[in-house]
């Protein structure tokens, strides 16, 4: 069997293209164009790659991002203070704090300060909670491009057994609970998980986010199995892999995700999306069941 490829970079274009045409409907019919604040801290090369491409991605399709630059040695409270004027901009409608953070910054009291209804990340404990009762606002991107790539190749993600290799507040948690939300059978495994191979064998879905290249071998994988690859690795050559070899796994797997060229562009895709959705959100007319329809209501009251 040879794997059937997962172009993260052409379903991406598909959702960008309608995420052009909801922020040109927005335009006419509400007069608002979505808005982006990105708040970048220090001089890390690999977050300034990520947040330029993230720019571009909201400017190609109609979103206007704004850059915050901070130097390395930034007070803390100067961003906090920031995020405060942000989250009561009505001009703005998602913010986003790229990580890593320096060293002087408590990286959660930065996340739980961005208001819910603007946290187009998803990584606010009141969207982490929704997203354990499956009722999120702003689901984490890149979890949610791997959901949108299994609805794109038509996966049926009820009553399959899916294994999570990597247990991260940002990939791998979040994940296992949109694949649960589904009804899929679900198991995390991590660093400590003592043999793994027994876990992944079993995995009709295996979506791996280890930061481990070469992790997943094709004994580890189960003929037939979908394989969603996550990991982003730069090797000593500067060549990017991922966490699964590839070429072993895609004779035995029935799906695989490349690296470059998987998940990643999809990450970037989920931000700009749910940045339209917060505009959506902010300028739809108030529904009396949904606290975040209502911007006079203050956060603690929600
Ligand atoms: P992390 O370091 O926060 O977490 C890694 C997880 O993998 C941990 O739970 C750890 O216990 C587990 N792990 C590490 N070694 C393992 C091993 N040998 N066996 C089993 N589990 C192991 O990393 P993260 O932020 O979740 O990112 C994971 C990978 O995904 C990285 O390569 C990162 O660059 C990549 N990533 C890609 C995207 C994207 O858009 N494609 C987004 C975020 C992260």
């Amino acid at each position: 069997m040879s794997a059937r490829i997962i172009d993260g970079n052409a379903v991406s274009r598909k959702i960008r293209s309608d995420c052009a045409e909801r922020v040109a409907r927005l335009r006419a019919e509400r007069n608002v164009t979505p808005s982006l604040a990105v708040i970048i801290v220090g001089d890390d090369q690999a977050s300034r790659i990520y947040v330029r491409n993230k720019m571009k991605a909201a400017e190609d399709v109609g979103v206007i991002s704004r850059l915050h630059d901070f130097a390395a040695d930034a007070d803390p409270d100067l961003v906090l203070h920031l995020i405060d004027r942000l989250n009561d901009d009505p001009l703005v409608h998602g913010i986003l704090v790229q990580l890593p953070l320096p060293p002087q910054f408590n990286i959660y009291s930065v996340l739980h300060r961005i208001h819910p209804r603007k946290d187009v990340d998803g990584f606010h404990l009141y969207n982490v909670g929704g997203l354990v009762v499956g009722r999120t606002v702003f689901s984490p991107c890149t979890p949610y491009g791997v959901m949108k790539l299994l609805q794109h190749v038509g996966i049926e993600v009820a009553g399959q057994n899916a294994v999570i290799v990597g247990a991260s507040n940002i990939v791998g948690k979040p994940m296992a609970l949109m694949l649960m939300q589904q009804e899929a059978t679900v198991a995390i495994c991590h660093a400590r998980t003592r043999d793994l191979a027994q876990f992944t064998i079993l995995a009709d879905i295996l979506v791996v986010a280890a930061g481990v290249p070469g992790l997943i071998v094709p004994q580890m994988v189960k003929s037939g199995a979908v394989v969603i690859d996550v990991g982003i690795n730069r090797l000593p050559s500067g060549k990017i892999v991922g966490d699964v070899d590839f070429e072993g796994v895609r004779g035995k797997a029935s799906y695989i995700t490349p690296v470059p060229g998987g998940v990643g562009p999809m990450t970037v895709t989920m931000l700009i999306s749910n940045t339209i959705l917060s505009a959506e959100q902010a300028s739809a007319a108030p529904a009396l069941d949904d606290p975040f329809a209502r911007a006079d209501i203050p956060l603690e009251q929600i």
